[in-house]
């Protein structure tokens, strides 16, 4: 199943994690990349991640679904 974006920001939230973007600072502004990102793994598997895009700055931010109990 693909997250939707208000519920990796809940995830997030519920984990005490900032809403601001890390790099520039702006808060609330995230929107997320269509779809499940897969990052490659040495050993054959995949992280299963969720993205996430400043609207400002671009700063791209990955999140395991696994870890935010998102994966199914
Ligand atoms: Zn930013």
């Amino acid at each position: 199943m693909k997250p939707n974006l208000q519920s990796v920001l809940d995830a997030l939230s519920a984990r005490g994690v900032p809403s601001a973007c890390p790099r520039c600072g702006t808060g609330d502004a995230w929107t997320a990349a269509d779809g499940i990102v897969y990052v490659e793994v040495t050993g054959g598997h995949n992280v299963r991640s969720a993205a996430l895009v400043c609207g400002h700055c671009g700063h791209v931010a990955l999140h395991a679904l696994a870890v935010l109990g998102l994966d199914d």
